[in-house]
């Protein structure tokens, strides 16, 4: 016979994960099946040539001190039963966004923001105040509401489209699956955790997040399956009455969540769905570059940047690329350069993230395929310098290791429809699908990046599996 549970969720994300540990605290019968071989989806880590490196992590927004109780990240942690400190967060030093010309600097302390603001575009600053107390007391039942264009309501703030420009470029390459545009609710989300609230990372980088949250739901008699994938899920009468795994095993669940994204669970209710070309698929995938260096980018004078989210001209493009990579936007992160104090990373790290193109990457033969990534790497490193200061020596030589993923790489371990990490342009806020007893939380519930996949992982655990 099938083995039943209370609730089976499928994706070890930190969505899956997060959700899992509710189920599991309030007594419930919880398995988490997923395929990959690594827990963490998007959020992961893996090995390669002896060195460890990280997955889905500049940097995890919505840092606040441990004394802002009502604050969200601290109430996620409650909700976890995580303490704190476990986490080992150290802030960063500060953020810039650079354009041509323009610089805007911010960091966990919200007046920078405010401060550069005024020094680049006195005109506007007002505006710029107006907004950010607009977004401070922006209803939390408005966050709710259907889709509304983000950028017709921010110009009754911001006139110079300079600044709207430089406001958008980091809150949409951290939190949007629309192209050129976000919904306000999402908007407000992005603003807050970036810059009212701030970044931090784990000292030891996501594997220490993702023990501490694995250990939390084993110790709490959650089960996970490994390299166990759901093929199909099986409809009966308006529900999921079977789950079908790869191995061919069945198992049933009163509730099922799922990590998957939206059109990757419909696909596996309706195999003649093809998630990749669903309308619902998202667009915008991402590539990024690691290169890792015998010295810190702070001898060669790249010290003082935390993640620099940069435009090469005044207008920022949010949209899938024509070509492999879009080489005029990005976001460079310098893991090196939080507040480690006396324990600094041992190497030096530049990671690039840009625009990239699934179907371009996809296409490529094996052999076509590495032969472009070596070229993309070069040029992708390239592009970045204009950029950042100018080094204070050639430092190539120092160049010790690299690597790079592609949307097909993202693809092949979450499968995630066309590699896009924010998933569909479609948010479905309640996590209501078709069937009574299947519903959606991580990216395409509507909650994005680190914080907000945990988010959405107690707040549907919570609404669907712990209220029934
Ligand atoms: C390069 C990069 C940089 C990023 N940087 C940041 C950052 O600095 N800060 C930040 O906050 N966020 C960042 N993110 C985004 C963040 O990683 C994601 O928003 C978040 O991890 C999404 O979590 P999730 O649980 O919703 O989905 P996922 O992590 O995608 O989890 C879904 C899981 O479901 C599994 N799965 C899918 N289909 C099946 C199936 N049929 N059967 C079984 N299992 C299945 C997948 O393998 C996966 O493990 C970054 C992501 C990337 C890739």
């Amino acid at each position: 016979m099938a083995e039943h549970y209370d609730v089976a969720i499928i994706g070890a994300g930190m969505s899956g994960l997060s959700a899992g540990i509710r189920a599991a605290h309030f007594g419930k019968k919880a398995i988490i099946l997923e395929q990959h071989n690594a827990p963490g989806g998007l959020n992961s880590f893996y090995a390669k040539e002896g060195r460890k490196y990280d997955v889905g992590l500049h940097a995890m927004t919505n840092f606040v001190p441990a004394s802002e109780r009502r604050a969200i990240f601290n109430k996620l942690l409650r909700q976890l039963r995580i303490d704190r400190a476990e986490l080992d967060l150290i802030e960063q030093k500060s953020s810039r966004v650079a354009f041509p010309g323009v610089n805007l600097r911010f960091g966990n302390d919200e007046g920078l923001l405010e401060s550069e603001v005024e020094a680049a575009f006195p005109g506007q600053v007002d505006g710029f105040r107006k907004l950010s107390e607009t977004i401070r007391d922006f209803p939390d039942r408005d966050l709710e509401q259907p889709y509304q264009s983000a950028r017709s309501w921010i110009k009754q703030f911001i006139s110079d489209p300079l600044l709207e420009e430089m406001i958008f470029c980091p809150l949409m390459y951290y939190g949007s699956a629309v192209e050129n545009d976000m919904d306000v609710g999402q908007f407000v989300i992005m603003f807050r955790s970036i810059f009212h609230e701030g970044l931090a990372r784990p000292a030891e980088g996501i594997r220490l997040l993702i023990r501490v949250v694995l250990d939390r739901y084993r110790k709490l008699g959650g089960i996970r399956k490994m390299k166990t994938g759901v093929k199909r899920l099986i409809e009966e009468g308006g529900r999921i009455s079977r789950i079908e795994l790869d191995n061919g095993e069945e198992i049933t669940a009163d509730v099922i969540l799922s990590c998957a994204g939206l059109p990757e669970t419909y696909s596996l209710v309706d195999p003649s769905i093809i998630a990749d070309q669903s309308k619902d698929a998202g667009k915008l995938a991402f590539s990024e570059t690691i290169a890792v260096y015998e010295t810190l980018p702070e001898t060669w004078g790249w010290g003082d940047d935390t993640i620099v989210f940069f435009n090469d001209s005044d207008r920022f493009v949010y949209e899938a690329p024509e070509e492999q990579i879009d080489l005029r936007s990005g976001v460079i992160c310098l893991p090196n350069n939080f507040e480690f104090g006396d324990r600094p990373l041992k190497e030096g790290l530049v990671r690039v993230t840009c625009l990239a193109n699934h179907d371009a990457w996809c296409g490529f033969s094996e052999e076509r395929y590495q032969a472009a990534k070596e070229e993309w790497f070069g040029r992708i490193q390239n592009s970045i310098l204009p950029m950042m200061p100018k080094p204070t020596r050639d430092h190539s030589g120092e160049l010790v290791a690299t690597d790079m993923f592609t949307p097909k790489t993202i693809k092949r371990f979450t499968r995630r429809a066309r590699g896009a990490i924010y998933g569909s342009p479609r948010k479905v806020k309640d996590g209501r699908t078709d069937w009574d007893n299947l519903f959606l939380c991580g990216a395409d519930q509507g909650y994005l990046g680190i914080v907000g996949s945990m988010l959405s992982g107690v707040v549907i655990a919570n609404q669907y599996v712990l209220k029934g």
